[in-house]
C-alpha cells in the first residue's frame, strides 16, 4: 500500500472502507504501525501550512484517523495550532477510548467537516461537551488519559467514531438539521 497521505488517497464516504469498524492495535506497537501513524500526524500538521498543502495537495484538517488511509486500526493524530500555527495540543493515539463523557452537550455552529466527505452536509452535530479519553500517545510514549472539553473533545470524539464507521453527518437531525437544543452550549 502507498503510504503517500493526501486527497487523492484519503478514503471517501463512496467507499464502502469507511464504514468499517476498526480494531484493537496491539502494544508494544509494531514499526509498521508507528510508522503509519506519524504519516498521519504528518499529514495533519502539513495540512495547515498553506505552501505544503497546495504543493502537496492536502485539505486542511485537525484530525485524521487510519481507517480515512485504509487502515482499520484504532489510531488517530491530532494538531491544534493557535492563530499563530504554534501547536497548542499534539497527539498520536492507539486505542484511544472515552471512559467517561458529560450529559452536557456542544456542538459547531459552523457545523463539522471531515477529510472523507467531498459534499456539504449542513447542521449541528451535538456531541458531550466534556470526555475522559483513555490511550496510548506515542509522542509522550506512556499511557495518558485526557480530559478534553469544547472543541478538542468535539475533535476526539469525531475520530472515536470513525473507529466505528460513523461520519459526523450520521448525527445530524435530518428534519431539523439546525434544530437549537437551549440545554446545549454552541462553540462560535
Ligand atoms: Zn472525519
Amino acid at each position: 500500500m502507498s503510504m503517500l497521505i493526501n486527497n487523492d488517497t484519503i478514503i471517501k464516504d463512496d467507499n464502502e472502507l469507511i464504514r468499517k469498524k476498526s480494531e484493537d492495535v496491539s502494544l508494544p506497537l509494531s514499526s509498521e504501525d508507528k510508522e503509519t501513524l506519524l504519516k498521519m500526524l504528518k499529514y495533519v500538521d502539513d495540512s495547515t501550512d498553506n505552501e505544503i498543502a497546495e504543493k502537496e495537495n492536502l485539505r486542511p484538517a485537525v484530525g485524521i484517523s487510519a481507517i480515512q488511509i485504509g487502515i482499520p486500526k484504532k489510531m488517530t493524530a491530532i494538531i491544534l495550532k493557535d492563530s499563530e500555527g504554534k501547536k497548542i495540543v499534539e497527539y498520536a493515539l492507539v486505542n484511544p477510548k472515552i471512559v467517561s463523557e458529560s450529559v452536557e452537550k456542544t456542538y459547531l455552529s459552523t457545523g463539522e467537516g471531515c477529510l472523507s466527505v467531498e459534499k456539504e452536509h449542513e447542521g449541528y452535530v451535538y456531541r458531550a461537551r466534556r470526555v475522559k479519553v483513555k490511550a496510548y500517545d506515542i509522542l509522550q510514549d506512556k499511557e495518558i488519559i485526557i480530559k478534553a472539553s469544547g472543541y478538542l473533545a468535539v475533535i476526539l470524539q469525531h475520530e472515536l467514531d470513525h473507529f466505528k464507521g460513523m461520519l459526523y453527518y450520521d448525527h445530524i437531525n435530518a428534519n431539523a438539521p439546525f434544530y437549537e437544543d437551549p440545554e446545549a452550549i454552541v462553540i462560535e
